[in-house]
């Protein structure tokens, strides 16, 4: 090997990656190249703690001592604007290329643009440091904010905002916030914490106008509502960023499609976090693209040890999680594989989902409540749904019934 270990973006993955390359043991020359001005840095905390702090900061991923002492080139902001498969170099938007061995895609995800006339200065999206110090500056007393999309986005940075005193409105367009892949009864609670903390949310309305003039925006809803802000921010979902990919001709399938080594359609090109589709081997093999840090973090781990042929398979159980207000959300699993669900009361404002396979197999778990409430019964049932289990449904709903004890069974 000489060209050593590239990896195209310094997000979350593509640092892990670069990490675990040296915990392997690596010694040849490693790469991260990365299209932000920051180092590697978390995203989580920029539609919460970051976005509410008086003073927003990165919180790194690694430091710039860390990175000099494991000897990681981390070149930024720089862009990678082509892959050339046959020589094995990547092309720099800056002019200059790279030789490598082994390439990383960590290219992550971007924000769904809102495919309507009339967006401006005061229509932004939220996925990097970069854009919470843009919205920021909105969220205060006598601010109105409107939000575009009742995901995780959305309502994060509602209640990030309302914390901050800014009038908020989020419009949905389906008929409840949170409807894809969380449970209904699970998003009925944090709806309703909304609603307690002051925040407006309306849904089964699409948007019918936006009227940007760069100071205010006017959206005019399909039912001929208007709402005026100081600012709109749009959280419609993300897409994975594949144009490298696509140009380099691998396989795309709902993002890079890898195998479950997160090798790509060229085994020298590997994919991982956002970006990548793969095979998941705890639902049969059932190909998805998470969207969640933890998978990103694991990932880059296992990519950089594949990188080295280790050859590890991707064995996780899904699972992310979403605060706002005092309510931690959090979901292992998918949902979708479930046909129905019995309920465990953790406390009086905490309990959990356990969502059943038609042949009675733990397929998810998700649970609401204050702080870490559901926290270490969903650690559990992450366990149970890994090893394939089909506990009784009377178990999973007495909260007399240790987990433990089912898991031990
Ligand atoms: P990214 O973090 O997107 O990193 C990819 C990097 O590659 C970016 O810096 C990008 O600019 C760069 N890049 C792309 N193309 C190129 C190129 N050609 N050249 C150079 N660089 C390039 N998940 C949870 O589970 N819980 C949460 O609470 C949570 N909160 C979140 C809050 C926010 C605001 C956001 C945006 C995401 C949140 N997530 C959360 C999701 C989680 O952060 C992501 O899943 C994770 O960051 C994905 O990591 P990644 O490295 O795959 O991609
Ligand atoms: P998301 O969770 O997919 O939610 C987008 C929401 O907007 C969906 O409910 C979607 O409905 C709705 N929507 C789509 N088009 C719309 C329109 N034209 N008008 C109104 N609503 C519309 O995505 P996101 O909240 O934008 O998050 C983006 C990325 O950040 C994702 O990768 C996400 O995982 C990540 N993130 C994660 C967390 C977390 O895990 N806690 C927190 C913040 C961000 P449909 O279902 O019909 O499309």
């Amino acid at each position: 090997m000489d060209g050593g270990m590239v990896i195209v973006g310094a997000g979350e993955c593509g640092a892990r990656a670069a990490l675990a390359l040296r915990e392997h043991g690596y010694d040849g020359p490693v790469t991260l190249v990365g299209d932000e001005p920051h180092l590697p840095y978390e995203r989580p905390p920029l539609s919460k703690d970051a976005m509410m702090a008086d003073t927003p900061a990165v919180q790194a991923i690694a430091s710039e001592a860390e990175l000099a002492d494991k000897s990681i080139t981390h070149l930024r902001p720089v862009t990678v604007a082509s892959v050339d498969r046959a020589a094995k170099r990547v092309k720099l938007a800056k002019g200059g290329e790279l030789a490598y061995d082994r390439l990383l895609l960590a290219t992550g995800a971007t924000p769904r643009r809102l495919p309507m006339p009339g967006l401006g200065a005061r229509c932004v999206y939220l996925r990097t440091f970069s854009d919470v110090l843009a919205i920021r500056q909105h969220l205060k007393p006598q601010s109105r904010i409107v939000i575009v999309g009742g995901g995780f986005i959305g309502l994060e940075l509602a209640a990030a905002a309302r914390r901050l005193g800014a009038a908020v409105t989020v419009v949905e367009a389906q008929p409840r916030i949170l409807m894809r892949g969380v449970p209904t009864e699970i998003a009925a609670v944090v709806h309703a914490a909304h609603e307690a903390h002051g925040a407006e949310i309306v849904c089964g309305s699409g948007i019918a106008a936006i009227d940007d003039d760069g100071q205010k925006v006017r959206l005019t809803l399909a039912n001929g509502r208007v709402i005026d802000a100081d600012l709109a921010v749009i959280g419609i979902g993300a897409v994975p960023n594949t144009g490298l990919a696509e140009q380099a001709g691998l396989r795309i399938e709902n993002g890079i499609a890898v195998d479950a080594m997160l090798r790509s359609s060229d085994p020298d090109i590997f994919a991982a976090g956002d970006c990548c589709s793969f095979p998941l081997s705890v639902y049969g093999g059932r190909r998805v693209r998470l969207e969640a840090w933890r998978n990103a973090q694991d990932q880059g781990a296992l990519a950089g040890a594949n990188m080295l042929g280790l050859d590890l398979p991707v064995s996780s159980v899904p699972w992310f999680w979403s605060d706002q207000y005092e309510l931690t959300m959090q979901i292992a699993g998918l949902c979708d594989e479930a046909e129905t669900a019995v309920r465990r009361d953790i406390s009086e404002n905490a309990f959990i989902l356990f969502h059943l396979a038609g042949d009675g197999r733990l397929v998810a778990a998700s649970g609401i409540g204050p702080d870490n409430a559901v926290a270490r019964d969903i650690r559990l049932a992450e366990m149970l749904i890994a090893k394939r289990a089909r506990p009784d449904p009377d178990a999973l709903a007495s909260p007399d019934i240790k987990l433990k004890k089912l898991l031990a069974g």
